[in-house]
């Protein structure tokens, strides 16, 4: 069993009562037994989407549930406003051209958030938009986008509102109904901390008023009218056989969700990224995003001078035993990662900070040893609190 410490932006370290979950023998998916459990899912989940509307979970990666968003709503020709500011709203934008819409892309400098009023004079200047997409918490620079403040300009268009907190639910603030969100996906391996292949999904009534409007949808296997109808029977079912074992694996952590309290869960995860932040500055390096947009589940930092990325992680990863991830595309090189999501506490981010105080010592950068872990504990320091 590997016990480098995860500190990536997913998958996460499970807890252990997950995996004994995971474990529980394999029943009958056409059961009263299984509809319990998938109920029981589904339910918790809308709970952490704060939504009064049904979620489905689907067999696979949150990219699955990004592509059942796209792919139930548009017809080819359609317009869609995506909002790109890193990779994950660059696949948005992809999944749009799949299918045969239009991507109408608002552009936003990877690393700052994208300004909610951008997308309102999108919008009036294309009345015919069908959906705006906004990834919550980029994960691929450290920044979460004002999905509230969105959800107000919103409110005044029928586009819909399509919106990908993968790497944010049960980790940051995210109210479905709130917001006005239509359509939210997330996926099982980053905040939820559940193993990675499964994913959720909640609609709207005007998002199914809109996927009963599509008459020749491209997807077979993300038709959710099908996983509606399923959901919807006694006992509720999904389509086609589901992942058994990672339904038991949903089931179990967002369990472990409710226990916590999801307040109490973005609280700690506020306080990661707090600790972390502090932490990087004591060590004199810079946070790549600026900290009014940082994330509550990732902190992106700029490599200094003169220290490489495979310098910097492979020492993490080999003599210190912590996972951190690097950039991508053409920030591959530039930033590194710290993923603080799931199940993380003080005693991880102590770890991760004491190896990259050693880390870096060892590269040859100047580095006060016991300061950037000094900083996260003071974080947790309950006079600070
Ligand atoms: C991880 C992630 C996804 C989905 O990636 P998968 O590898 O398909 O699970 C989508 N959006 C964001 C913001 C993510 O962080």
């Amino acid at each position: 069993m590997d016990e480098t410490l995860l500190m990536i932006p997913g998958p996460t370290r499970v807890a252990q009562r997950v995996l004994k979950a995971m474990s529980e023998n394999i029943v009958n998916h056409r059961s009263a037994l299984f509809g319990k459990i998938l109920s029981e899912t589904s339910e918790m989940m809308s709970d952490v989407f704060r939504t009064n509307n049904k979620s489905y979970l689907l067999t696979g990666s949150g990219t699955a549930a990004m592509e059942a968003a796209i792919a139930n709503i548009i017809e080819p020709g359609d317009k869609v406003l995506n909002v790109v500011g890193g990779k994950f709203g660059q696949r948005f934008s992809q999944i749009v051209e799949a299918f045969g819409g239009e991507s109408i892309r608002i552009d936003v400098e990877w690393g700052k958030a994208v300004n909610p009023d951008e997308i309102g004079y999108a919008l009036e200047e294309n009345d015919d938009i069908k959906a705006v997409t906004v990834v919550h918490n980029e994960t691929s620079t450290g920044v979460a986008n004002p999905i509230k403040e969105i959800g107000k300009i919103m409110s005044d268009y029928d586009a819909l509102y399509v919106v990908d907190t993968v790497s944010s639910l049960g980790g940051d603030e995210v109210d479905v109904d709130g917001y006005g969100i239509d359509i939210c996906v997330t996926g099982s391996q980053k905040c939820l901390a559940a193993p990675p292949g499964m994913a959720a999904i909640t609609l709207s009534d005007d998002a199914w008023s809109a996927v009963e409007g599509v008459s020749n949808s491209r997807t077979y296997y993300l038709n959710l009218k099908k996983y509606r109808k399923s959901g919807d029977a006694e006992p509720p079912e999904t389509p086609y056989t589901p992942a058994v074992s990672l339904i038991y694996a949903m089931h179990e952590p967002l369990k472990v969700i409710m226990e916590e309290g999801l307040n109490n869960r973005i609280k700690r995860h506020k306080l990661a990224a707090e600790a972390t932040r502090n932490a990087i500055k004591a060590l004199g390096l810079e946070l790549f995003p600026d900290e009014s947009v940082s994330s509550t589940t990732v902190t992106a930092v700029r490599l200094p001078e003169g220290v490489t990325d495979g310098e910097l992680r492979g020492t993490m990863r080999n003599k210190y035993h912590v996972e951190l991830a690097g950039g991508q595309d053409h920030l591959k090189g530039k930033i590194f990662r710290i993923g603080h999501m799931g199940n993380i506490t003080h005693r991880e981010l102590i770890t991760t900070i004491s190896g990259l105080e050693m880390t870096l010592r060892e590269l040859g950068f100047e580095v006060e040893m016991g300061e950037a872990v000094a900083a996260v504990a003071d974080t947790y320091l309950p006079e600070n609190l």
